[in-house]
Formats: structure tokens, C-alpha cells, sequence
């Protein structure tokens, strides 16, 4: 792991340092995604099982593709009963804190005879790609359909990739049912995402995808965005840690670790004015990774993308954060809620050392969809807002449009729009 001291480098070179991270090498996967959305897009369902048995390795038809009731039931069989009890809990406290996301339409009216005013509608059907193949992930499901029944969309479709018997992980069935899915389908990678974009014979055409997955579902839904709208394309995931002598090594190490677990281009970062508290870190980095389970992707992506980086104060470590933007800030210092403030750009922001990012990963209620490699400076976490659309609202009454008549004729001249300026005139040539 890298041990930097701040002083040694200019912001620009210490920026690249750390985030280096190469994500453009996607240029060999782009052609067979194009191909795999051409396919589909031309023969919808035939394509879908033939990727089916190539990738997946499993034979499916227009009856298998959905998944039934029965397997929902037999789902719920297998799941423990303690673990749906969870994702209850979990899924009752995102639910709870995007409520108060939601927009509502509003009307303004005048004196003088207009309304004018903003509807607010919820996208009509949306698809949620949940990934499957390595691992499972209940929470995804959670944080990806909660906020768009919060914005009340009336059709959620879910695609899954199957194990090799054509069955989807028991868990995220439970999640999706727990959760209010309408629909899920037996399909992964980039054909789930052509799927949604065009539909096929058995699987609906939606208007918006989101969801992660891996960099065939990430470039498909490049490919496929606008035909449909999606949410983002997620890169690796980040944490950025701004500590003083008062927090724990042992939680920051944690901490670190948890987010260099997911992916080996993961990244970790430590920023601190204290250089006991980055040796102790470092030290407690070994100690950790150790006993861990994930123990050849930690140290690849801590050798790699992680780093310690010594600062002279507080407030050069928010400045090199808000250059960062990272995905998840963890503040741990005296008195968090003074740094705050200062924060310009994170997806989400952790404060003190008993708010720890998998606390937000699961329970907290905040969605954990959120920017990566740098777009928190101009992006937001997935939320209700994603789910909604917005429809301007205009009505005057003859005398409204009477006191703006000259304004709109001119305004319609100047820009030698004619028909512009005869609609209005039309409505008042006999006063
Ligand atoms: P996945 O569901 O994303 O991908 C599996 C599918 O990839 C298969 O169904 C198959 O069709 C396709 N595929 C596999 N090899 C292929 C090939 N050679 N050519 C074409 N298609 C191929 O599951 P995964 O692979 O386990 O990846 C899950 C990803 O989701 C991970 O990168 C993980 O980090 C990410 N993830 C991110 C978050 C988040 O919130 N950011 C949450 C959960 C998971």
C-alpha cells in the first residue's frame, strides 16, 4: 500500500496517483457487446437462449424464461426465515427515508387569469438488472426497485442470470418478491439489457434500466442509452476516509477494507493529518487482511489503488477529497459535522466512527447506488427522483394572454417566426 505524504506531490500528480485506474480498456468488450444488442434486437427471444446456453450454460424456452409463482414459493422455503426478516427490516428503511424524496405536481395560479404549474408523473415500466453470476445480491434488489415503487412506476421488470439448471438464486427471489417486482425473467449480461431496450417475444420493452452488473452489462446499457434512459454506469467502487488522531485504526482499517473486498480495482484511501494514526492503519491493514476471507483481492486492490496519504491539516485533506469526489466519505474526526460543510462533491458522507459504509450498504436507508470515478462532482445517489418525469403546465385565460400579446409578437418577429406571432395575433385581430 502506498504511504504518501501530502507535500511530496502537486494535487495534479497526486490526483492521477491515486486514480490511475485505467477504466478505458474497454474497447475489446465494446464490439461483442454490439453484437450481442444487434442479435437481439433482430431476433429477440432465439437470441436470448442461445446466450443463454453459450454464457450461462443453460437451456431455456418461452415457458421456463419467466419466473413462476411456485418458484417464488419454493424460494421463500429455502431462504432462512431470520434473513427474510432483514431484508424486511432493510427494505422498510429505504423505503421510510425515499418517501421523503418524493416530488409532487404543484400549480401556481395568478390574479390575472393564468396558471402555470409543473406536473410530476412516475416513468411508466422500468427494468432492474440484478446481478447473479459470482455472488448474490438481495441488497441491490432492495436499493434499485425501492425507490421506483416509491415513485409509484407500475411496471418493474427484473432480469437475472440463472444457474446452469435455470433457476435464479433463492435470496434474490425472496428480495424481489419482498420488494414488489412484477415481473423477473431468467436472463443476464449484455442480452438481459438489449431485452429491456427493445423487448423480445416473452420479455417487455421498458422506458428506463438500472442496476449494476459487470462490463457487459455496463457497456450494454451504454449502448442501449437513448432508445431508453438508464441510471449510470458504475464504475469500481471507492472509499475516501478523512481521519485525525482521534479515530479508531481499527475501524478506519475496517473500513478500507470492506470497500477493497468488492473488486480488485477497488479503491481505499486514507487521508489524514496524523502520521500515527496512518502507521497504525498500515499496521492494523496487515493484521486485517489476514483473517479476511477475500485475502488475494484485498491485496490487489490496496497495493494498487489504495494508499495512505499524510496531510498537514484537515483542511487540505477535504481539499484533496472534494478533487477526489469519491463514492463514499467517511469522516472520522473530532468533530465531523464542522468538516461537513466543507464537503463539495461525495456520493454519500459517513460522519463519525460509528457510521461505518456497510451500515449504509444494507440498513441505514440511503440508496447505495451512487457516483463513482469522480462524477459526484455533477451526480447524485439513485433516487426517487430517477423514477419521475416532469411535465411543464400552462393555461391563460383570454385576458392573461392579453397583457402578454405585444411581448410574445415581438419576441415571435425578432426571431422571424411569423406563425408564431399570427397565433397570438389570431385570438385578438377583432378588439
Ligand atoms: P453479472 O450478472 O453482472 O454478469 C453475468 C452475465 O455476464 C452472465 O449472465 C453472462 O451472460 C455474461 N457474460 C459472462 N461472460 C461473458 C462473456 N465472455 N461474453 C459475454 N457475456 C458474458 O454478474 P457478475 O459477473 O458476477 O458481476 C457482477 C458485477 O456487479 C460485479 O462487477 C460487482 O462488483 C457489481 N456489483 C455492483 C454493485 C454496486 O452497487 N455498484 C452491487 C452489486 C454488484
Amino acid at each position: 500500500m502506498r504511504y504518501i505524504s501530502y507535500s511530496d506531490c502537486s494535487d495534479n500528480e497526486l490526483y492521477k496517483m491515486l486514480f490511475d485506474r485505467a477504466p478505458d480498456n474497454y474497447g475489446k468488450y465494446e464490439q461483442i457487446v454490439a453484437s450481442i444488442v444487434d442479435n437481439v434486437k433482430n431476433n429477440g427471444d432465439k437470441a436470448i437462449f442461445e446466450y443463454g446456453e453459450k454464457f450461462d450454460n443453460v437451456k431455456l424456452d418461452e415457458k421456463s424464461l419467466k419466473v413462476t409463482k411456485e418458484e417464488i414459493d419454493e424460494a421463500y422455503e429455502q431462504v432462512d426465515e431470520e434473513l427474510v426478516e432483514i431484508i424486511r427490516r432493510s427494505k422498510k428503511r429505504v423505503k421510510e427515508y425515499h418517501e421523503k424524496q418524493k416530488k409532487y405536481s404543484w400549480f401556481d395560479s395568478c390574479d390575472s387569469g393564468s396558471i402555470m404549474g409543473q406536473k410530476v408523473t412516475p416513468i411508466e415500466k422500468v427494468g432492474v438488472y440484478v446481478p447473479g453470476g459470482k455472488a448474490v445480491y438481495p441488497s441491490s434488489v432492495i436499493m434499485n426497485v425501492m425507490p421506483a415503487k416509491v415513485a409509484e412506476v407500475e411496471q418493474i421488470v427484473m432480469v437475472t442470470p440463472p444457474d446452469k439448471d435455470g433457476k435464479v438464486n433463492p435470496v434474490t427471489l425472496v428480495a424481489a418478491n419482498e420488494c414488489g417486482v412484477d415481473e423477473i425473467y431468467k436472463v443476464g449480461g449484455a442480452q438481459a439489457v438489449a431485452a429491456l431496450a427493445f423487448g423480445t417475444e416473452t420479455i417487455p420493452k421498458v422506458y428506463k434500466i438500472v442496476g449494476p452488473g459487470n462490463i457487459f452489462v455496463a457497456l450494454a446499457k451504454k449502448a442501449v442509452y437513448g432508445h431508453v434512459s438508464i441510471d449510470s454506469i458504475a464504475g469500481p467502487s471507492e472509499v475516501l476516509v478523512i481521519a485525525d488522531e482521534s479515530a479508531n485504526p481499527k475501524y478506519v482499517a475496517a473500513d478500507l477494507l470492506s470497500q477493497a473486498e468488492h473488486d480488485e480495482l477497488a479503491s481505499a484511501i486514507l487521508v489524514t493529518d496524523s502520521d500515527v494514526l496512518g502507521k497504525e492503519v498500515e499496521k492494523e491493514l496487515i493484521r486485517q487482511t489476514d483473517y479476511l476471507s477475500r485475502k488475494d483481492i484485498l491485496e490487489k486492490s490496496l497495493n494498487d489503488f489504495g494508499a495512505i496519504v499524510v496531510v498537514k491539516s484537515i483542511d487540505d485533506a477535504v481539499k484533496l477529497s472534494n478533487m477526489v469526489a469519491p463514492e463514499h466519505l467517511e469522516i472520522c474526526t473530532k468533530e465531523p459535522f464542522m468538516v461537513l460543510p466543507k464537503i463539495k462533491n461525495a456520493g454519500a458522507i459517513f460522519l463519525g466512527n460509528y457510521s461505518p459504509e456497510p451500515l449504509g450498504d444494507y440498513m441505514a436507508g440511503p440508496n447505495h447506488v451512487l457516483p463513482t470515478n469522480g462524477t459526484a462532482k455533477f451526480f447524485s445517489p439513485l433516487s426517487v427522483d430517477d423514477f419521475i418525469k416532469k411535465s411543464s403546465i400552462i393555461s391563460f385565460d383570454r385576458e392573461a394572454l392579453g397583457e402578454l400579446q405585444e411581448d410574445i409578437i415581438k419576441f415571435a418577429n425578432a426571431e422571424k417566426l411569423t406563425a408564431h406571432a399570427n397565433s397570438i395575433k389570431v385570438r385578438f385581430e377583432n378588439d
